[in-house]
C-alpha cells in the first residue's frame, strides 16, 4: 500500500495554496551519511558494526567456532570479554567487544527433529529467514516471527524478541531445551526438569550467561494465514484495538504521526489457496512520509491535509501465504529503535501521550510507532515476564538525531510502567531494571555461578548488570 508521490503531487493544489498563503516550502533537511568509522583501527583490527551503524568495535580476535567443543576453548582461551554476535541486529551496545567476538554463524541447521510432537532441535546460529523454508520441508513453523527474519536465533531468543499478538509468546517461550557453553560449568543441558534455574535464569540471556549452541523448539503444524493490511484513522484504531488483538491470530498497528491515521496489519489462519502478496510498498511508503517531512514538516496542518488527501481511498491489501513467508518483512531502510514493553491496559495511553509530545516537539519524526501485544511467559529476565504486555516501538531514521527517544520518548515510556526490550534503546541501568523483575537478584546469581569471573561482561552489560 503506498501512499504514492504521485498522488502526493495531485495534492499539489493544497500545497499551492501554502504558497498563495506566503509559506515557502523548504526541504526539512540534508540528507547526509552519519560519520562512518575507519575500517581498520590503529592495530590493524578489523571492524565490526551493527545493522543501524550506531554500534562498532574492533575485536582482538574473531572465533567462528564450528563445534561445541571449539565454542567451549574459546569461552576458555579467547581475550575477554567474549561476545557472542548473531546478525549484529541489535541496537544496544550488547555485542561490541575489543576482546573476543564469536560468530555462531558455523553452528546452523537443524539438528533433528520430531514429526509427532512437532518439536525441532536447532543449531543457535540459524538465521529465522533460513530455518522457515527447513522447517517447512518438515510440515513444521514457528508460531510467530518478528518483523523481520534476518536474526540468528540464539540472537533473538536471547533479547526476547516477539512478534504481535494477544495470544502469542515471544521466541524464547518455545524454547523446550537448550544447550549453552559457560565458562565456569562447560557445556550443560538445561529444561524445565534439567537445571531448571539456570533453564528460567538464560533463556533470555543476552549471551551473559554463556553461549548457547542448540535449542529444542516446540514449533506448531506448517500454518497458513491471511494478511491484511487497512489503513483507517488512529482515534478509530485505538479505540478498536481490544477488539482488534481479540479477533485476530495476530494484529498490529503502525500509527503514522502528523496524520492522524494508522495502519492495521492482521493475520488469521486460513486454508484458501495461496495469493502471494505482490512487492512490497513498505519502503515507498516511509519513503513518501519523508518527503512529506522534508516539504511540509514545518507546518503539521499542511502535512496533516497532505498526507490525508493522499491517504484518502485506499483499498486494504489481501494476501494469502504460509506463514513464514507473511509474518516478517524486509526492512531496507535503516533506523534507530526504542521499544519499551508496557502493561497492556498502559499501552494506548502512553500511545496517545508520545503522538501528542512528537507532534508537539519533534516535527522531523516521520517513521511509524510500532503498536503490538505479547503473552506473558516465565523466564526471569523477559520483559513480558508474568505479564500480558504491550509493546510500543519508536524510530528514527538511521541518518537524524536519535536523542529524542531518549530525552522525550522513554520518560513517558517508563512513566507507564514500560520494561525495555533488551535489543533496542534504552538508557536503564541495574538500580532501574532490577526492582521491574521479581526474579533478577536470583538470576544474577546463577549468571555468577556460569561466570564468576565476568569473562561475558563487556561495559554496557556491566552496566544493565550493575559489574555482576
Ligand atoms: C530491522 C530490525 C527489525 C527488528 N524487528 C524486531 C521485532 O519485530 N521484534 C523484536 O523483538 N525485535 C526486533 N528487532 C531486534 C532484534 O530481533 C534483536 O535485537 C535480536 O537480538 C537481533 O538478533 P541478532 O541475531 O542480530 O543478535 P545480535 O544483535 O548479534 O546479538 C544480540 C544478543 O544476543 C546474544 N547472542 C547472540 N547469539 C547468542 C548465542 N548463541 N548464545 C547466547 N547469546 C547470544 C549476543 O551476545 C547479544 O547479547 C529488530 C531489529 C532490527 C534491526
Amino acid at each position: 500500500m503506498t501512499l504514492s508521490r504521485r498522488k502526493l503531487l495531485v495534492s499539489a493544489a493544497v500545497t499551492a495554496a501554502a504558497a498563495t498563503a506566503g509559506v515557502k516550502l523548504r526541504q526539512h533537511r540534508l540528507d547526509a551519511e552519519p560519520p562512518a568509522p575507519p575500517l581498520q583501527d590503529a592495530n590493524r583490527r578489523m571492524l565490526w558494526r551493527n545493522w543501524s551503524g550506531i554500534q562498532s568495535a574492533y575485536p582482538a580476535l574473531r572465533a567462528g567456532p564450528a563445534n561445541e567443543d571449539e565454542v567451549l576453548v574459546a569461552l576458555a582461551r579467547g581475550p575477554a570479554p567474549v561476545r557472542a554476535v548473531g546478525a549484529g541486529h541489535s541496537f544496544t551496545a550488547l555485542v561490541p567487544t575489543d576482546g573476543t567476538l564469536l560468530s555462531l554463524d558455523g553452528l546452523s541447521g537443524i539438528v533433528d527433529h520430531d514429526d509427532a510432537t512437532y518439536q525441532a532441535t536447532v543449531w543457535a546460529g540459524t538465521r529465522l529467514g533460513e530455518l522457515g523454508p527447513a522447517l517447512a520441508a518438515l510440515g513444521q513453523c514457528m508460531p510467530n516471527l518478528p518483523d523481520i527474519n534476518k536474526q540468528s536465533l540464539g540472537g533473538a531468543i536471547a533479547t526476547a524478541t516477539h512478534g504481535s499478538g494477544e495470544r502469542s509468546a515471544a521466541l524464547h517461550a518455545q524454547v523446550m531445551e537448550m544447550r549453552i557453553a559457560t565458562p565456569a560449568r562447560g557445556l550443560l543441558t538445561c529444561s524445565h526438569s534439567e537445571n531448571p534455574q539456570i533453564f528460567d535464569a538464560a533463556r533470555v540471556g543476552l549471551g551473559a550467561f554463556g553461549v548457547v549452541t542448540r535449542y529444542r523448539l516446540q514449533n506448531v503444524p506448517s500454518l497458513r494465514l491471511f494478511k491484511r493490511t487497512a489503513v483507517r484513522p488512529t482515534a478509530e484504531v485505538i479505540e478498536d484495538w481490544p477488539s482488534l488483538r481479540a479477533r485476530h491470530r495476530n494484529a498490529e498497528f503502525f500509527a503514522l504521526p502528523f496524520t492522524g491515521m494508522s495502519a492495521t496489519v492482521t493475520h488469521d489462519e486460513t486454508d484458501r489457496p495461496a495469493e502471494p502478496p505482490g512487492k512490497s510498498q513498505d519502503a515507498d511508503v516511509l519513503l513518501d512520509l519523508k518527503w512529506l517531512r522534508d516539504w511540509a514538516g514545518f507546518a503539521t496542518p499542511l502535512r496533516r491535509r497532505l498526507a490525508q488527501s493522499a491517504m484518502a481511498g485506499l483499498k486494504p491489501e489481501e494476501s494469502v501465504e504460509e506463514a513464514w513467508k507473511l509474518l516478517s518483512n524486509e526492512r531496507d531502510i535503516r533506523f534507530n529503535e526504542m521499544e519499551y514493553h508496557l502493561p497492556r491496559e498502559a499501552q494506548m495511553p502512553a500511545l496517545q501521550e508520545l503522538l501528542t509530545t512528537i507532534e508537539k516537539y519533534r516535527p522531523d519524526v516521520f517513521f511509524p510507532i510500532e503498536v503490538r501485544s505479547i503473552a506473558p511467559d516465565d523466564a526471569w529476565l523477559s520483559p513480558f515476564h508474568d505479564r500480558p504486555s504491550g509493546s510500543l516501538a519508536v524510530h528514527a531514521y538511521y541518518k537524524d538525531d536519535y536523542r529524542f527517544l531518549f530525552d522525550l520518548v522513554e520518560p513517558i515510556l517508563r512513566k507507564h510502567g514500560g520494561r525495555p526490550h533488551w535489543g533496542k534503546l534504552h538508557s536503564l541501568t541495574a538500580k532501574e531494571l532490577a526492582p521491574m523483575y521479581p526474579r533478577w537478584a536470583e538470576a544474577m546469581a546463577v549468571r555468577r555461578e556460569l561466570d564468576p569471573q565476568g569473562r561475558l561482561l563487556n561495559p554496557f552489560l556491566r552496566r544493565l548488570f550493575g559489574d555482576v
